[in-house]
């Protein structure tokens, strides 16, 4: 890399910058969407209305405490705090 080029030089580092940074970001987002991709393929049960559906991946980005995660219902289209089950869907 030429060191004499000024505002080129700067240009460069900065792209390669960015370019580190977003594969580090992505490294550390790696586990955290294999967990999540598990936890969307598990069957979630409504607490208000008895629905099992299984969720989207984007749903698994939501506020959730232990095991429970606030999910809006398909069926009856209220927010509560969801949990997962092992039961298939019936
Ligand atoms: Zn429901």
């Amino acid at each position: 890399m030429p060191v004499n080029w000024g505002g080129q030089t700067i240009y460069i580092s900065v792209v390669w910058g960015l370019i580190f940074a977003g594969t580090a970001l992505l490294l550390c987002f790696i586990p955290v969407i294999t967990a999540y991709k598990r936890l969307a393929e598990k069957i979630w049960a409504c607490p208000n209305c008895g629905h099992r559906f299984k969720p989207k991946l984007y749903q698994m980005f939501t506020l959730h405490i232990n095991n429970a995660r606030m999910l809006r219902c398909p069926k009856c289209r209220k927010a509560d705090w969801h949990s997962y089950s092992s039961y298939p869907i019936e």
